[in-house]
């Protein structure tokens, strides 16, 4: 058994995790991250690609904006298309300059990795059988196994920085208020190795179901087709998804690009919130504590805000010895996370096939027609996409 000692105790290393990390070393506040699968996964794995004016400034603040502000690409606004037009929003010029920055995820956690790795901090992939304890009497430990050792880790806290499916929530689940919400749909996402066919996201109501144009880089396109949960991809293949992404999006005057699709997957759609996000010295951040349909792109930005209150909070309690940040941590972070988890179901609800009642599909084109003519409507959806200022 080897006994390993550090102040803060972080599990996962998804966005949530290796900011926190990192913002800690900034404040001078000593961290080891655990992570269990390899270093190739967690770089690879395609999840979210857009970044919040907020987000964006956080990590150039940190100093690991470089790379985002060369390849990262400016997003001023975005379109709505329903009943064959499209509309664009003009997300800067309606919240006083903000845009939102496409950057993928993958790219923020390969930067993250490689400041980590460079300074030389602790950051362990692979572990196994992670398990946390301790955090009741302020004596938080979390056990694990690496390269066939096992280890324990002391540390004054804990954050549960593992995502949906990790082991911290289920750790204080007895003391958690869970609220969820799963749609009848999921995306069917594609990445696809062809110019973006638009300069700007389009998200597209349409009677065979909702479709979304984005990208990942001047030559990758990021695209997607509301589809069944449980929809087999072997029925999908590249040909169809193509006609019916031409189908969802077709508009007289533009073509949509295509080219040899390099990933496709289906993603679920759920909204969930554990309450609250802390217990005695853990603290949950990210996925872990709150899940959002993807729609309204928020669950990244969440994450990194969740551990933007948390580093400022340990940096306060660490220098002068002020609990109250850590103790109002989950009321904070909720506040925003909530706001969120409204906004990613009304755009959910507003853009996919929701029912085959036509009462629903006049609601929402009634509302689309609203958010792309009335100037108040507009930049309320402005405002919460750019996102909220990070607290
Ligand atoms: C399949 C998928 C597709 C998505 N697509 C989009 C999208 O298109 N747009 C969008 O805005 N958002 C999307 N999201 C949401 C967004 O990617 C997440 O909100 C974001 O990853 C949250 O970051 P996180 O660090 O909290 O969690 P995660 O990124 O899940 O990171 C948690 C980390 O903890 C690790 N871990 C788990 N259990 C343990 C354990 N026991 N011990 C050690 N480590 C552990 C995991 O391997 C992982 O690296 C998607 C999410 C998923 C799951």
């Amino acid at each position: 058994m080897r006994r390993l000692r550090t102040q803060v105790g972080i599990v996962g290393a998804g966005p949530a995790g290796l900011t926190l990390a990192h913002l800690l070393h900034r404040a001078g506040i000593e961290s080891v991250v655990l992570e269990d699968r390899t270093r190739e996964y967690v770089e690879h794995r395609i999840r979210a690609g857009v970044l919040e004016h907020g987000t964006a400034e956080l990590l150039r603040d940190a100093g690991v904006g470089e790379r985002l502000d060369r390849e990262g690409i400016v997003h001023h606004g975005i379109s709505m298309q329903f009943d064959g037009e499209r509309h664009r929003i003009p997300l800067s010029e309606l919240t006083d300059g903000r845009a939102i920055v496409i950057y993928g995820q993958t790219e923020v956690v390969k930067d993250l990795i490689a400041v980590r790795l460079q300074l030389g901090l602790p950051l362990l992939f692979e572990v196994e059988g992670v398990t946390v304890r301790g955090f009741d009497e302020d004596a938080p430990v979390i056990a694990f196994r690496h390269e066939d050792e096992e280890h324990e880790l002391s540390c004054d806290v804990i954050a549960g920085c593992d995502g949906f499916h990790g082991v911290c929530r289920p750790a204080i689940a007895a003391a958690l208020r869970t609220f969820e919400r799963e749609y009848p749909f999921a995306w069917l996402g594609i990445l696809a190795e062809a110019p973006p066919s638009s300069e700007e996201l389009v998200y597209t109501h349409h009677a065979h179901g909702f479709a979304l144009l984005s990208l990942r880089s001047p030559h990758l396109s990021r695209l997607y087709l509301q589809c069944r949960p449980d929809e087999d991809l072997d029925e999908w293949p590249e040909k169809r998804i193509w006609k019916e992404l031409q189908a969802r999006t077709a508009l007289e005057g533009w073509s949509l690009n295509t080219g040899p699709i390099l990933e496709q997957g289906v993603t679920g759609m759920r909204s969930f919130v554990a309450e609250p996000m802390q217990r005695g010295r853990l603290f949950l951040a990210g996925d872990a504590a709150h899940i959002v349909p993807p729609t309204g792109a928020k669950g990244l930005n969440l994450a990194i805000a969740d551990v933007a209150v948390l580093a400022h909070a340990l940096d306060r309690w660490y220098r002068t010895g002020d609990e109250s940040g850590l103790g109002s941590y989950s009321e904070i972070c909720l506040r925003r996370v909530w706001r969120a988890e409204h906004f990613s179901y009304w755009m959910t609800t507003m853009l996919h096939r929701i029912s085959d009642d036509p009462f629903d599909q006049k609601l929402q084109l009634s509302q689309l027609r609203w958010v792309t003519t009335s100037d108040a409507a507009a930049r309320s959806l402005a405002e919460n996409y750019v996102g909220l200022r990070i607290a």
